[in-house]
């Protein structure tokens, strides 16, 4: 009787920490689309449906240096505008000194 008491009263607790372990992963899955996967874990985790609807607006990806087109990895070409760019750390740079 005591064990049963015991577990109704921690089933509230384990119903929490699935929940809220379910709602990390989710933000890690739809953070890991742009590149912000544990940043988006953490939000489900910690803020559960909301902290994934916020997953979903994260955006962690590269952007071209020329038109602000984002990207996932690490292309030498932007698929939006063409300009060829090297890498430094995470930063795109212009692999050619503009000529304008
Ligand atoms: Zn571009």
């Amino acid at each position: 009787m005591e064990r049963l008491l015991a577990l109704i009263a921690i089933a509230p607790i384990l119903f929490w920490l699935i929940a809220a372990l379910v709602f990390g992963v989710i933000g890690y899955r739809l953070g890991g689309q742009k590149e912000a996967a544990w940043e988006g874990f953490f939000y489900g985790l910690l803020f559960g449906p909301v902290g994934v609807v916020f997953a979903g607006l994260l955006d962690r990806r590269n952007g071209c240096p020329e038109c602000g087109e984002r990207f996932n990895g690490r292309p030498n070409r932007c698929g939006a505008c063409g300009t060829k760019f090297q890498w430094n750390g995470n930063t795109a740079v212009f692999s050619a000194p503009e000529n304008n």
